[in-house]
């Protein structure tokens, strides 16, 4: 579990904490540093507010479809905070902020379907599909908007209200989407809270929720799901990956060397669903390993704001100090590095983004979630080892397998033991597809209608044919 926390800052305004600049590593704002007994309070309107939210679906499609348009028109608002303080570059930023809004739209227009139960009794049983009340939802730093949306979009539609604490490395764009929906959602149905810990770990155990949905690392997913075990509040985990990427005999390394660096670097390598190990065949190897550090070699790398960055910092210290530490492990387990993997100098938590080949197989930087600009290249001989080697971790989100044979590639994509796999893709999503990580990457279902099910619970009236 994270032990760092941002500085805390009392001051004329209560008591704040600073938020920094990855890319200077300067404080340049702060954000409240909300006490766990607030919540109380905080829960309780939630609560209130749920009554009227849930009554009306008609009323909810119209307020989501507000709120889609809200988001899009703060853009210009919204983008180059979240790119301040999470270190990403703007256009990514934006990206982020036009899948929230998409994500609006997607679940506004979905309705639960009631559905009927037929077995041949003489009864018209029927499911009908309720809201679960105040849902807590806590979010990670590396897609602060994005991620917000993934739970409040699907909650909200469902008819629940939401108490939502990001990360307080990443508090300020989201206090600032919160001020931009309430201008479309009724009070208190949506509440932004920001501060250090025990906030999180009080919220997820808050008898007032029903409902924890939580995204961040594999540990702190487990203390939440100890919490929410006090008031037996149903639990979604998505939580930390480890994928892999499989490179087959007919893959045609040059045309495919972008999206594969892009699948494993972009957002710094800081995506649970990045690529984070690569499996060549023997013959391909040096070719991989050359193709990524050409590519690692020449990338952009600066401050978000800059119109000609393509890889921002780091997103914060403690995560730089991570990446560091996993690179020189692997550097003394006897790794290379064929491009990268030290500090820039100057400030800021800027790293040359790293392609380490000759790994020992068993070194952190393979068998761990790095979660950074740093992607080791292992060379296989049989392609049942490079099955065996995806497969053999206790991650499981999602996994690639290129190659030019679509078909083979496809049935060997079937053998990864985990939630996504694509083919010379890695992490391309869909609104309306499910999102569900295996093994300790995730408990539960989000995305599509199985994201919106998440959120509601099923509520059967049983009437017979005759009285
Ligand atoms: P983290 O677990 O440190 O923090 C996540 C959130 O939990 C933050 O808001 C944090 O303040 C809060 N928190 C910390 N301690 C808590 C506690 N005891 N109780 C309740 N809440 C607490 O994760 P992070 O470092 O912010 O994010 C990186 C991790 O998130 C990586 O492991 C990454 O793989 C994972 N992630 C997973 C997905 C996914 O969908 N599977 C998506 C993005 C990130």
């Amino acid at each position: 579990m994270p032990t760092h926390q941002p500085r805390r800052t009392p001051g004329p305004r209560g008591e704040r904490f600073a938020v920094l600049d990855p890319a200077t590593g300067e404080a340049f704002d702060e954000a409240p540093d909300q006490r766990p007994d607030e919540l109380d309070a905080i829960v309780e309107r939630a609560h209130d507010a749920w009554r009227d939210w849930r009554a009306d679906p008609a009323a909810r499609t119209t307020a989501l479809f507000a709120a889609a348009d809200a988001v899009e028109a703060a853009g210009a608002d919204l983008a180059p905070l979240l790119t301040r303080e999470q270190g990403k570059p703007l256009a990514e930023s934006y990206a982020e902020i036009a899948r929230a809004a998409a994500r609006l739209r997607y679940f506004a227009e979905l309705d639960p379907v009631p559905e009927p139960i037929v077995d041949g009794r003489p009864v018209r049983s029927e499911i009908r599909w309720r809201p679960l009340g105040p849902v807590a939802a806590i979010v990670p730093w590396n897609f602060p908007l994005q991620l917000a949306s993934a739970k409040f979009a699907p909650a909200l539609a469902a008819g629940n209200t939401m108490v939502l604490k990001p990360s307080p490395f990443t508090p300020l764009a989201t206090r600032l989407l919160g001020s931009v929906l309430s201008a479309a959602l009724p009070q208190d149905v949506l509440t932004i809270v920001t501060g250090r810990e025990p906030l999180g770990a009080r919220l997820a155990s808050h008898p007032g929720i029903r409902h924890v949905t939580f995204t961040g690392s594999i540990a702190t997913g487990r203390a939440v799901a100890e919490g929410a075990a006090a008031s037996l509040a149903r639990v979604t985990l998505e939580l930390g990956g480890n994928d892999a990427a499989i490179l087959l005999e007919d893959a045609e390394v040059e045309r495919i060397a972008d999206r594969l660096f892009w699948a494993a670097f972009r957002n710094c390598g800081q995506v649970c669903m990045a690529v984070k190990r690569v499996y060549a065949p023997a013959r391909l190897y040096s070719q991989v390993v050359e193709a990524l550090a050409e590519r690692a070699k020449t990338v952009v790398v600066g401050p978000g704001l800059d119109p000609g960055s393509q890889l921002g910092p780091v997103s914060n210290a403690p995560q730089l100090a991570r990446v560091e530490r996993c690179t020189a492990q692997a550097l003394a387990d006897g790794a290379r590095a064929a491009a990268g993997g030290h500090r820039l100098e100057g400030p800021g938590y800027f790293f040359a983004p790293a392609i380490l080949a000759d790994v020992p197989s068993g070194s952190p930087v393979v068998t761990e979630e790095q979660f950074g600009p740093i992607l080791p290249v292992l060379p296989y001989g049989r392609l049942d080892e490079a099955v065996e080697a995806a497969n053999d971790t206790g991650f499981g989100l999602g996994g690639s397998v290129w190659g030019t044979d679509l078909d083979r590639a496809e049935a060997v994509a079937g053998r990864l033991e985990c939630g996504t796999a694509w083919i010379n893709h890695h992490a391309e999503l869909s609104l309306a597809q499910p999102f569900a990580g295996i093994k300790d990457s995730g408990v539960g279902v989000a995305g599509g209608p199985w994201g919106l099910y998440g959120n509601l619970r099923p509520f059967v009236v049983h009437r017979p044919e005759e009285a």
